[in-house]
């Protein structure tokens, strides 16, 4: 059961969010009315600009940066896992499977064999013609 006034819902979700909840928002739509509007005031721009402005502040760039002398870090070291690596990645619907190149090289030879084979069918059918 939704309240707008009071804007909550008996799931909770938006009590605990402050985001209205997807009951919430559907009976804001039959409302014509606009959900970001019944959104927390503590989600406001105004508001965490309020919160954060005096905390927050902008880095310089990197030539502004003081060095150390402590070393760099170093990425962790890649450590291979059991199993075999996968050697297809999964498609998404609609994506072109890559054709490799050996596969292009064997089907363009097969193709020219089956011209071959053609054009041998057709001379030895004009040789019989006449
Ligand atoms: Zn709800």
């Amino acid at each position: 059961m939704v309240n707008l006034k009071g804007k909550n819902c008996t799931c909770r979700k938006w009590n605990l969010t402050g985001i209205p909840c997807k009951h919430a928002i559907a009976s804001i739509y039959t409302e014509y009315k606009d959900p970001s509007m019944y959104v927390d005031i503590y989600y406001h721009k105004e508001i965490q600009m309020k919160c954060y402005g005096d905390v927050m502040y902008g880095i310089k760039m990197e030539k502004y940066w003081t060095k150390t002398e402590r070393p760099t870090s170093v990425p962790p070291k890649i450590v291979k896992q059991p199993g075999r690596p996968k050697k297809l990645k999964i498609m998404e619907i609609g994506e072109i499977p890559p054709v490799s190149e050996k596969v292009q090289a064997n089907a363009q030879v097969i193709h020219m064999q089956c011209l071959q084979a053609r054009r041998s069918q057709l001379q030895e059918l004009f040789q019989t013609c006449q």
